[in-house]
C-alpha cells in the first residue's frame, strides 16, 4: 500500500493556468492527488506570506514558465551543472524577457524569498539555484546579435559561450570568455572571465561596454562608461552582488581561425616543462596564451592508445596569428622538450572553445580551490608535481591560466578585479562521475590546496571559489576594491536582496580594508 502511494504521489501532475488547478492522475486517486498538492502548499506557506493563489496570479505574469516542486520538469530544472549541489527551490522562473525578470524579483520581495539568479547554472559552487527560494532562471532570454560595423555583440543574459561564439564566428569575430562553451555569459562575465584570448585582448569583463540590469527595487537601469558609472565598474567583476544582468554589449575582436590545441608531456619531465614555461609565459607574444595543466589522457581518439588513462602534464594553446609564426614562437619548446603528444593545429575558433565540453559533461561531481599566484618557485612546483602526480580520478586536473599580457594592462582599480598583479589564476579541479567518489577528489583538492595556498599571492578568482569560503577570502581576492564594492552594494542593493553570490555585504566593516 505504502509504495503504492509514493507512486501515486509521484505520478501526480498538475496543470496550472492563472486561475485553475487540475490535478490529473494517471491512476485515478484523486484524494491522494490532492493530499500531496496540499501538504506542498503548506510547505510553500512556511516562513513567508505566499499562498497558492499568489502563485497562480505570478503564473499570470509570467511569459516563460514558473516551475513547481510538484511539475514533471522540476527535478530536472533543479539542476546544476555540478550534481554535487541537490537543492530544492519552491520556485523556479523561466524568464523570457525583462518584464519576466522584473516580475519574479518583486514576487520575491513581496513574499520576502530567497533569490537566486542563474545564468549558465556552471557555478561550481551552486550559486544559481537556491534552497526554499526562487529560482530566477535567466536561460530563456537567448539572443545574440552582432553588429559587424562597430564589431559589437548585444548577448542576452542567458546564453552561453556557445551560442556567443557561434554568432561572431560568421563574422569572422570573438569575444575573450572561457575554455567551456557551456558556461553561462552571465556568470563567467560578472565575476571577470578569462580563456584562451585573455593575453592577447584582456578578460571578458575589459571587453564589456554596457550592461541592462533590472536592480533589487524593480528599476531597469543601463550600466556603461556614461550611465551609472559605479555600477558598471561594479558589475565587471564585482558578480551578481548588484542587480539582474539581462543584456550584455561586448566589443569583439577580428578572431576566426586560431592555431591551437595541446601538447603532452611524461611526468618525469614537469619539473623542466613548469620552469620552462614560468620564463615564457610572462615575455611571450600576446598574440599566444597557453595554460598549463595536470591531466589524465582521455580513453579516445585523438589520443593514441599508449597514453590512454595515462597521467600527464600540458600546455593548451591558442595563437591568432599564422601556423608558421605559431611554430616559430613555439620551435623553442620542441627543441627543448619534445611533447610526446600533440594536437596543434589550425582550427576555427569556435571548435577550440568546445574542444573540452565532451570530457566535461554536465551532471559530474565537482569541487575545486583556486588562489592567485605571482611567482613560481621550485618549492612550489615540486609540491605541484606531488600532488599532480596524484590525481584522484580521469576528470581531476590542476590548471594554471595566465594573467598576463592584455589582462595586466588595465590598473588593479579599474576593476574590482584586483589581481591584475597576478601572473597565474590556479585552479585545483577535483571531478568525478560517482558521487561515490565525492570525498576523495574533495580531499585531494583541499589537500593540494592547503600545501600550495602559501606559495599564493592571497587571493582567488571568485568564480573558481565554492560557496561558503567566507567573508575573508572575498575581502582577500577585492583587496583594495572591497570597500568601493560595499558602497556599490549599499546603494544599489541595500537590503542586500541578491545574497545567494559571492556576497558584498551592504553593511559589511569596510574599517577592517
Ligand atoms: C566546466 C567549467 C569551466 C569553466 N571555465 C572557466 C573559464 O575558462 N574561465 C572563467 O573565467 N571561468 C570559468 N568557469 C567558472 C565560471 O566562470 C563560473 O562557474 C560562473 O559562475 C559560471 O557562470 P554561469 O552563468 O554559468 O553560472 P550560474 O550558476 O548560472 O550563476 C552563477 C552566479 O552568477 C551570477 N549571475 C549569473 N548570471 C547572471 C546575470 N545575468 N545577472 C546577474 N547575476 C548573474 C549569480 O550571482 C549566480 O549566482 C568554469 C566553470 C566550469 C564549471
Amino acid at each position: 500500500m505504502g509504495s503504492k502511494i509514493v507512486r501515486i504521489a509521484l505520478n501526480l501532475r498538475v496543470t496550472l493556468d492563472s486561475h485553475l488547478f487540475l490535478p490529473e492522475m494517471s491512476d485515478g486517486s484523486a484524494f491522494i492527488g490532492y493530499r500531496a498538492l496540499w501538504e506542498w502548499q503548506d510547505c510553500c506557506r512556511k516562513g513567508t506570506n505566499m499562498q497558492q493563489e499568489d502563485v497562480i496570479e505570478f503564473k499570470g505574469q509570467l511569459r516563460g514558465d514558473l516551475i513547481e516542486p510538484t511539475d514533471v520538469q522540476y527535478e530536472k530544472e533543479r539542476r546544476v551543472y555540478n550534481a554535487m549541489i541537490d537543492r530544492k527551490p519552491r520556485l523556479i522562473a523561466k524568464c523570457v524577457d525583462v518584464a519576466d525578470v522584473m516580475a519574479a524579483l518583486h514576487f520575491g520581495h513581496k513574499h520576502g524569498l530567497r533569490v537566486s539568479i542563474r545564468g549558465g547554472g556552471h557555478n561550481a559552487g551552486g550559486l544559481g539555484v537556491c534552497d526554499d527560494g526562487l529560482v530566477v532562471d535567466l536561460s530563456p532570454i537567448k539572443y545574440v546579435h552582432v553588429d559587424p560595423a562597430t564589431k559589437t555583440v548585444r548577448v542576452g543574459g542567458g546564453c552561453t559561450w556557445g551560442d556567443v561564439d557561434h554568432a561572431t564566428h560568421a563574422f569572422g569575430l570573438a569575444v575573450p570568455s572561457g575554455i567551456i562553451s557551456t558556461t553561462g555569459v552571465g556568470g563567467l562575465t560578472l565575476g571577470g572571465g578569462m580563456g584562451h584570448l585573455t593575453r592577447k585582448y584582456g578578460l571578458t569583463i575589459d571587453n564589456l561596454l554596457a550592461a541592462d540590469v533590472v536592480l533589487s527595487d524593480g528599476r531597469f537601469v543601463t550600466a556603461s562608461a556614461t550611465e551609472n558609472t559605479d555600477l558598471f565598474w561594479g558589475i565587471r567583476g564585482g558578480g551578481g552582488n548588484f542587480g539582474v544582468v539581462t543584456s550584455f554589449l561586448f566589443q569583439a575582436h577580428p578572431v576566426q581561425m586560431v592555431c591551437a590545441g595541446p601538447m603532452l608531456w611524461n611526468l618525469e619531465q614537469a619539473a623542466d616543462l613548469m620552469k620552462w614555461y614560468r620564463e615564457f609565459i610572462v615575455q611571450a607574444p600576446e598574440e599566444i596564451n597557453g595554460f598549463f595543466a595536470f591531466l589524465t589522457v582521455p580513453p579516445g581518439p585523438p589520443f593514441p592508445e599508449d597514453l590512454h588513462f595515462k597521467k600527464m602534464c600540458g600546455i593548451v594553446w591558442c595563437s591568432t596569428v599564422t601556423l608558421e609564426q605559431a611554430n616559430e614562437i613555439l620551435e623553442p619548446l620542441r627543441s627543448f622538450r619534445r611533447p610526446a603528444f600533440e594536437f596543434f593545429a589550425p582550427m576555427p575558433f569556435p571548435m577550440l572553445q568546445s574542444m573540452f565540453d565532451g570530457i566535461y559533461t554536465p551532471g559530474l561531481q565537482w569541487y575545486w580551490k583556486a588562489d592567485f599566484v605571482k611567482e613560481l618557485s621550485d618549492e612550489a612546483i615540486a609540491l605541484h608535481i606531488k600532488y599532480g602526480s596524484d590525481l584522484p580520478s580521469l576528470h581531476s586536473t590542476m590548471h594554471l591560466y595566465p594573467i598576463n599580457g592584455a589582462a595586466h594592462k588595465p590598473r588593479n582599480d579599474a576593476t574590482p578585479w584586483s589581481y591584475r598583479d597576478a601572473t597565474w589564476s590556479e585552479v585545483i579541479v577535483g571531478v568525478d562521475p560517482d558521487p561515490a567518489n565525492t570525498d576523495h577528489i574533495t580531499a585531494w583538492a583541499k589537500n593540494y590546496w592547503e600545501a600550495l595556498h602559501p606559495y599564493g599571492a592571497g587571493g582567488a578568482y571568485i568564480n573558481f571559489m565554492m560557496e561558503g569560503e567566507g567573508e575573508d577570502r572575498i575581502r582577500a581576492t577585492y583587496r583594495d576594491n572591497y570597500d568601493r564594492l560595499v558602497r556599490i552594494k549599499a546603494k544599489y542593493d541595500p537590503n542586500n536582496f541578491f545574497r545567494v553570490n559571492q556576497n558584498i555585504r551592504p553593511d559589511a566593516d569596510t574599517m577592517r580594508s
